[in-house]
């Protein structure tokens, strides 16, 4: 029955309670205490019903319940404490105030991601990609930063999973009810929805604007599951990555050049668009037309968009990039092509590595980089592989210096400690530490918390996860239809006693959740404590059985069969070794079972296939909450104190065979959980405490927390990425576009002449035995062709020469300009000077030089003699 009207009907307060409305519509309830305690106190059942949603609750709590706590001063006094945190947190950031120093211009840096992963009850992201995204919003706000989100709002959430009888993942699709959702409709100065409208193939498309208020952060969400638009294209913003490849790009035209209206459409004038992976990279289009339509040509508005546009890449293959076919790209957006009068494969070129490579398809990452002034991968390791990924767009750069550079990931401190250990952190480091994370000499302070305390608590931890595994795997069962006696046998999984380790992440192949499966006799005596040196005669030697546990969750794409094979073997496993009370897999991960898991296991374990994690972050969560990590060298780990802080799982090599990789790897996993984890886990003192299990912990808090965290991430952001990013986009835009005109006209000029440039004469004045620290005076003769010394750096290029005879890891000298030997030759002067003995070789090279270039790799061009 279709209504023949709609009305939103907001939930009825009492006078004194109208503060839960606010406290509600702020995500900052998600990541502070005394709020969810709040929501949590007003009715514990609605809290856990509703998904930890307060708006949904407020909605349908029962009347006679507000008047209670209307009249409950207890209540009262908590709300007005959780009022006053909020409007104290609102007014209170001022890391940005502190390190942007004076900026005459309102600065708005717009942050545009396919996905957000904010709270539970925003089921609006996938993994890892979106809680990052969310985190940095999170702490964003946190800094005080102008930022502002932008993404889609999916009517349906990511899927629920489920699994049936036989293991195989089920996936249900939640309808969202945006409004019983923290969520605000934008609406114009008249009240009504405030709208864009978007350019398909022979239609528009329209949206409608929804914002959820992330502390001082908005994030922005388009909606087009509105009249008059036609069926298909209700279903735009339906589901987060499903649909087929035509789906894909109608989500990404939506997100990159909706996204740049939407911004228009509320106003906002954002100095930085920030690319959060390839999805968005179309927004560079539209930033393109719009400034041609203020009057610049094509080339002087690419200049203006590539100087303030930033571009972070997230996966370390080939295979993670977005690609289209020409065709379909000369489909949807070959109308930008008119507008900007480039012919068809000039514009398929702003996708393609090889701009004459008419068969290549049109990535979206190569979209980015050629319209960003800044790229980084998400771990140092990543930023490695990146620069091997990209090389191919600077073919005659030495590799380590493509200009691909990496921030590392982190996770908001606050979104993923226990709520006990918080307040354990607030005793003893002081509450300072929930505003700046990233101050080092705070985490020092670990060492102040005794033991006993550290460990009693994580033990408490523990339980809880204990307790909630348990009720979620009955409640679980029982809406399978499952017997009575598999409920009842899911109240015995687990001990709250017994080393427990985490394994919980997407399961795609590359994160192998099956390998410390691969020998099963030797993980069931791992489990179960079957070693046979342990026993004397049948007698167990030691105090205690020193077994172990595993919590597993993970959720497989819905189309990743292979993925779905991994749960599948893993539930097999468990069922036919009978260890259905050591293994527990928890159905749909999600950020509350994230929350519950890096903070009560002991152990977070992660096996990918190096370097095929980027940079994972729920390892991060896990050292946070103190637990150690037991992980393949790869993504973040590789770049953290892997000893003192966990166990590295071999030594980062990687072998050409996979399986025989596999093999060494899970006989590496088991070596280290025989030999290390377990004994030093079960190694208590009269007091029954792990000495040195607890100092492991401390070492993990306070090596990782300062840095693996998103108030360190988006800080980094923020100076290298954003604020440059503005001031590039400030001079650009300054008096009339001036610098981006000249800088364009300055190109077109720089690729007239570049390849006449001439290498007359090089003079190396190389003296008979030549030792190191000695100065070695360099003269070079150039033909500037039409260009002059002020458009070039011209350079020395020395370094050791390898067996291959290249020059490794070489260091770029810049070479003086001493005059005109004539009208045609240039005279450059340097020296070169080596710092160790052996086998060592120069270079020359020409690079463009220009005030207004970002870097001068930036027009991609490099002469070498
Ligand atoms: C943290 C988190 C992730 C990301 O974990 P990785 O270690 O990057 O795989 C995915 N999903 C949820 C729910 C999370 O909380």
């Amino acid at each position: 029955m279709q209504p023949i009207r709609t009305f939103n009907v907001s939930s009825s307060l009492p006078e004194q309670l109208e503060p839960l409305r606010k406290l509600a519509y702020n995500l900052h309830w998600d990541w502070n205490v005394e709020t969810k305690d709040l929501f949590r106190r007003l009715d514990r059942d609605l809290w856990e019903s509703s998904r930890h949603n307060p708006v949904l609750m407020l909605g349908t709590i029962s009347q006679d319940r507000l008047q209670e706590v209307a009249e409950d001063e207890g209540f009262l006094a908590h709300m007005e404490r959780a009022a006053r945190q909020l409007d104290e947190y609102l007014t209170e950031r001022n890391w940005y105030r502190k390190h942007r120093g004076h900026t005459e211009q309102k600065e708005c840096y717009a942050y545009f991601s396919a996905e957000f992963g904010l709270a539970e009850c925003l089921p609006i992201y996938s993994g890892g990609l979106g809680i990052l995204a969310g985190d940095h919003l999170k702490s964003a706000s946190d800094l005080g930063l102008p930022l502002v989100g932008v993404g889609l709002l999916y009517q349906e959430g990511y899927f629920s999973q489920y699994l049936n009888p036989d293991g195989w993942q089920q996936e249900r699709y939640p309808i969202n009810d945006f409004y019983n959702m923290p969520l605000h409709l934008e609406r114009d100065a008249n009240g009504e929805e405030l709208r864009i409208a978007v350019d398909y193939p022979g239609r528009q498309v329209f949206a409608r604007i929804w914002r959820v208020q992330v502390g001082t952060v908005p994030l922005y969400m388009l909606d087009t599951n509105i009249e008059p638009n036609n069926r298909y294209d209700h279903d735009i913003t339906d589901q987060l990555y499903g649909g087929d490849i035509d789906m894909r790009m109608h989500q990404e035209i939506m997100l990159g050049i909706g996204g740049v209206r939407m911004l228009k459409a509320l106003g906002l004038q954002p100095t930085a668009y920030h690319m959060n992976e390839g999805h968005a990279a179309f927004l560079a289009l539209e930033r393109i037309r719009d400034y041609m339509q203020e009057g610049l040509s094509y080339h002087e508005a690419q200049q203006v968009v590539a100087a303030s546009n930033v571009f972070t890449t997230h996966t370390p293959v080939p295979a993670g990039f977005d690609l289209f076919t020409p065709d379909k790209i000369m489909h949807f957006v070959g109308h930008y092509a008119n507008t900007f009068g480039l012919p068809a494969e000039e514009f398929l070129a702003l996708g393609r590595e090889n701009p004459r490579d008419a068969q290549a398809p049109f990535n979206m990452a190569t979209l980015a980089i050629k319209m960003a002034s800044f790229v980084n991968g998400v771990a140092k390791l990543h930023g490695l592989v990146s620069r091997v990924l990209f090389q191919n767009l600077w073919p005659s750069l030495p590799v380590n210096e493509v200009p691909v550079s990496s921030i590392t990931n982190g996770v908001h401190a606050r979104s993923c400690v226990a709520k006990f250990t918080q307040e354990l952190y607030d005793r003893y480091l002081g509450p300072s530490w929930q505003a700046t994370p990233a101050d080092n000499s705070l985490w020092e302070r670990v060492d102040t918390i005794p033991d006993d305390e550290l460990w009693r608590n994580h033990e408490r931890c523990r339980s809880e996860l204990v307790v909630f595994v348990r009720e979620r795997l009955q409640k679980y069962l029982r809406e399978r239809g499952a017997s009575p006696v598999e409920v009842a046998e899911a109240q015995e999984v687990l001990d709250p006693g017994v080393l427990t380790i985490g394994f919980a992440r997407r399961f795609a192949t590359y994160k192998r959740g099956t390998l410390f499966l691969r020998d099963i006799e030797r993980i069931k005596r791992i489990l179960l404590d079957l070693h046979a040196e342990r026993f004397k005669g049948g007698v167990l030697v030691g105090q205690k059985k020193r077994m172990v546990q595993f919590v597993i969750a993970g959720k497989a794409h819905p189309k990743d069969t292979p993925g779905k094979e991994v749960i599948r073997e893993i539930i097999h496993s468990i069922r036919e070794q009978g260890l259905g009370r050591h293994i527990v897999f928890i159905p749909n991960y999600d950020i509350n079972v994230a929350r519950m898991m890096v903070s009560g296991c002991d152990v977070w374990l992660n096996t990918p296939r190096r370097p095929r994690e980027a940079s994972g972050t729920s390892g991060m969560k896990a050292s946070m909450n103190g637990l150690l990590n037991l992980s393949i060298l790869d993504g973040w780990w590789d770049e953290a104190d892997y000893v003192r802080t966990g166990w590295p799982i071999g030594h980062g090599e990687v072998y050409d065979d996979p399986e025989y990789q596999d093999t060494v790897e899970a006989n590496a996993l088991y070596d280290l959980l025989e030999q290390e984890v377990v004994p030093l886990f079960y190694d208590r003192d009269e007091e029954g405490l792990p000495r040195r299990w607890v100092a492991k912990m401390k070492d993990a808090i306070r090596l990782n927390c300062p840095h693996f965290n998103t108030a360190r991430m988006v800080g980094e952001y923020a100076m290298r990425a954003y604020f440059p990013a503005s001031d590039r986009y400030r001079d650009m835009t300054a008096d009339s576009y001036a610098a981006a005109k000249t800088l364009a006209g300055w190109k077109t000029n720089l690729f007239k002449h570049w390849s006449d440039i001439k290498i007359e004469d090089i003079d190396i004045a190389e003296p008979a035995d030549l030792q190191v620290n000695q100065t070695i005076p360099v003269k070079v003769r150039l033909n500037l062709a039409g260009l002059t010394p002020d458009d070039l750096q011209v350079e020395l290029y020395q370094g050791s020469v390898d067996a291959n005879g290249e020059i490794v890891n070489g260091m770029p000298v810049v070479m003086n300009f001493q005059g005109k030997e004539n009208s045609s030759l240039s005279v450059y002067t340097g020296n070169i000077t080596y710092t160790s003995s052996g086998l060592q070789g120069v270079s020359l090279r020409v690079l463009p030089h220009h005030p207004h270039l970002s870097s001068p790799y930036e027009p991609r061009v490099v002469l070498w003699a």
